[in-house]
């Protein structure tokens, strides 16, 4: 047999561009986060790889502010945690209601209808949040079993408050799940206190590392529902059942090859959180965010979400000035001053760019040189 030589293509040491990402995610990771994902490998089952295990989850539970058992990071990006959190709790014919407000919403639905739920929607303009007695209105006409919302809606920059929610799920005997993929380690998220079900997020924005091992805690009452399956979960990978020996401190049964340096990484990205505090960590997002608000204000800009209560302070949607290309900007922004930021998509496309300050990013010298550079392009 002759070696086909036609994709043997030569190729130079891998130098990536110095780009600040303040974009809706990834974010840059943390230095003691890339320096935790290059330490040695040793085996996924290995008495120290355990302990480190044992560490996550701890963490995990700080960081979701919950005492669940189950909660772990699930390998791969956040919409793996969505659609494991999805495919587990979801069985056919299942009435599931979702608040839909916004693209991430919308995969919601996708994803439970893929796994057979019977999904009913309230829905709500873009760039709005949903009232509790919307959300209270819904769940008594449609009687889900699920009801799903979106904590930090990153299409949009809403941050929805979810107080009093999980008491209506409650009384409706119907589970509460929730995307904190945007929100987790940058706005409060209280998982036990707001009677959250199945909560999911990411380890590319608040947690500063790379994408890939994305935290994932169900409740009690969730794991009943997951118990009283009729069929098993369509989804090997994602059948929480199954991973849940090899996470859940006794079995230690293989299920798949956890990606130990990613778990490195996180287990870096958690203790940072752990080392600031979850409120100082809050407030620091906070702060960075409201003095961006302030420089959009001085220079005559808006935020697409008018009420600040109502934003998310690790991502702020910012309305494009009449006349301006907004790729255009994106491109200069990339091009003469590495910084990376996002368009609006859906229907905010070309209305809206889409700024992040999440975790490590979310610093004054980055605001600050964010409005200088934007300040520089507009005029
Ligand atoms: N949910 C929300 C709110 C998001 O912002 C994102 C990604 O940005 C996701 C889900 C999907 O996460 P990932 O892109 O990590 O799969």
């Amino acid at each position: 047999m002759k070696i086909n030589e036609s994709h043997h293509i030569s190729t130079q040491t891998l130098d990536m561009p110095p780009r600040l990402l303040l974009g809706p995610g990834p974010s840059n990771a943390h230095p003691r986060v890339l320096q935790a994902i290059s330490m040695r490998q040793v085996g996924h089952l290995d008495p120290s790889f355990i302990n480190l295990m044992n560490e996550n989850q701890e963490l995990l539970r700080y960081t979701w502010q919950t005492d669940n058992l189950f909660t772990l990071p699930v390998s791969g990006t956040g919409s793996a945690a969505m659609e494991a959190a999805i495919a587990n709790t979801v069985e056919a014919g299942d009435v599931v209601l979702i608040a839909v407000a916004g693209y991430f919403g919308e995969r919601m639905v996708d994803m439970a209808e893929r796994y057979g739920g019977d999904v009913r929607r309230i829905d709500k303009a873009w760039g709005q949040a949903f009232t509790l007695d919307e959300i209270s209105t819904a769940i008594a006409e449609h009687k889900p079993a699920v009801f799903g919302i979106v904590h930090a809606e990153t299409s949009t920059g809403v941050l929805q408050p979810m107080e009093g929610i999980g008491g209506i799920c409650r009384e409706n005997n119907c589970l509460l799940l929730m995307d904190a993929v945007t929100s987790l380690a940058a706005a409060p998220v209280f998982v036990d206190e707001w009677g959250v079900d199945m909560a999911y997020s990411c380890s590319q924005k608040g947690l500063s590392c790379p994408p890939g091992a994305s935290p994932l805690t169900l409740s009690e009452r969730a794991l009943v529902k997951m118990d009283q399956r009729e069929g098993k979960v369509s989804n090997w990978y994602l059948d929480m059942s199954l991973l849940a020996k090899y996470w859940d401190g006794k079995t230690r049964s293989y299920h798949h090859t956890a990606p130990i340096n990613m778990n490195y990484a996180l287990r870096e990205g958690l203790r940072l959180v752990a080392e600031e505090g979850l409120e100082a960590r809050w407030q620091r997002h906070q702060t960075n965010a409201e003095l961006f608000w302030d420089g959009l204000e001085a220079m005559g800009m808006f935020c697409l979400v008018e009420e600040p209560s109502l934003r998310i302070p690790s991502l702020t949607t910012v309305r494009v000035p009449d006349g301006v290309d907004a790729k255009a900007v994106a491109g200069r922004l990339l091009n003469e001053y590495n910084i990376e930021v996002a368009g609006g998509f859906g229907q905010l496309a070309g209305q809206v760019w889409r700024v992040g300050l999440m975790g490590f990013n979310s610093r004054p010298e980055n605001v600050l040189l964010l409005l200088s550079a934007l300040k520089e392009i507009l005029n």
